[in-house]
């Protein structure tokens, strides 16, 4: 089956009706990228840089940062390249960044939340980002979101290091488009809210689902709770995706449901522009992508909102892809 999978690779993600999706790779270090372009990935839709700062003494210089992005952003051409800023805290820690101890580390100062405390090292990165950014297409994607006001903070800093770089001569893309991670169960309730602020929204699942049901996605005691189908969490996606589309914002998935086939038409019928998965899983994903009406997907999302519990889901969910492939 692997071989014939390779056939996938030059073709578009299109279902049966004629609905384009955009298939991209998640990445966490350069040597990936020669496997997404492999692949056929159009573009990378998550480039987790915390990867960069880890298995080091220090954070990476400005210039070292320029490098890797560039040196990705340049691969990938023409397809844009998505650069998450540091996510660092809960479960990823980085040799260098001292954080404090914290009961609730998941819950404490991650992400997003500590970039905007330190301020110097969050520029940094945005000076580095944006100077690769005049080497083909880059993305910025900011993650752990909450709330409107964190998104305006990171506007403000990117238009501060914009004015800093052109003042210093430096060549940037001053249209970079910004997105943002929909990962906390807040984000996705003000959806509607944080989509006038940016161009292009990306769910991950794997926070996502952690919050939303309150099962540390790391905690092997309570693994069986983490139902990416349970109905609190296709409702949260449900709404995430209506507000994206009503607002007229891409919307994208980023977690580990994106790579799992079982899910394909489940974020099919959901309605997800863009997709970003670890780069082996594309051809799986598209081969059902192409063999479905979007329609029949969605018929069979509005059948999984009547179930009460997502072992019924993943039943009716297995039964049909059973019965198609
Ligand atoms: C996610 O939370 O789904 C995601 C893509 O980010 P990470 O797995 O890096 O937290
Ligand atoms: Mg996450």
């Amino acid at each position: 089956q692997a071989e014939e999978l390779t056939y996938f690779r030059g073709l578009d993600a299109v279902t049966l009706d004629g609905h384009n999706i955009i298939l991209r790779s998640n990445i966490e270090i350069a040597e990936e990228v020669p496997i997404a372009l492999r692949e056929g990935a159009q573009g990378v839709g998550l480039f987790r840089t915390e990867f960069l700062y880890m298995k080091r003494k220090c954070v990476p210089s400005e210039d070292e940062q320029v490098e890797a992005y560039r040196e990705i952003i340049e691969s990938m051409a023409p397809h844009p390249v998505t650069i998450r800023t540091l996510d660092v805290g809960g479960d990823k820690l980085v040799s260098d960044i001292d954080l404090s101890d914290e009961a609730n580390p998941a819950m404490g100062l991650r992400a997003i939340r500590f970039s905007l405390k330190e301020k110097i090292l969050f520029k940094v990165q945005l000076r580095a980002i944006l100077r690769a950014s005049a080497h083909g297409k880059a993305r910025i994607l900011f993650p752990m979101i909450t709330g409107v006001a964190e998104i305006k903070s990171c506007k403000n800093l990117l238009n501060e290091v914009k004015r800093e770089l052109a003042e210093e001569g430096h060549a940037f893309d001053a249209d970079i488009e910004i997105g943002i991670m929909i990962e906390t169960p807040a984000a996705a309730l003000v959806t509607e809210l944080l989509a006038r602020e940016v161009d292009f929204l990306s769910v991950g699942t794997n926070d996502l689902i952690q919050y939303c049901l309150a099962v540390d996605r790391g905690n092997e005691h309570v693994a069986y709770l983490y139902e990416p189908l349970h109905p609190a969490v296709l409702r949260a996606l449900r709404m995430i995706c209506r507000a994206a589309q009503q607002a007229g914002v891409m919307v994208g998935i980023c977690g580990e449901m994106a790579a799992d086939p079982l899910y394909t038409l489940v974020l099919l019928g959901l309605g997800f522009d863009e997709w970003s998965m670890n780069a082996p899983f594309i051809s799986q994903v598209k081969r059902i992508i192409r063999q479905v009406y979007r329609p029949e997907a969605e018929q069979l999302v509005a059948e999984l909102f009547e179930l009460g519990s997502a072992p019924e889901a993943a039943r009716r969910l297995a039964g049909e892809m059973n019965r198609r492939f």
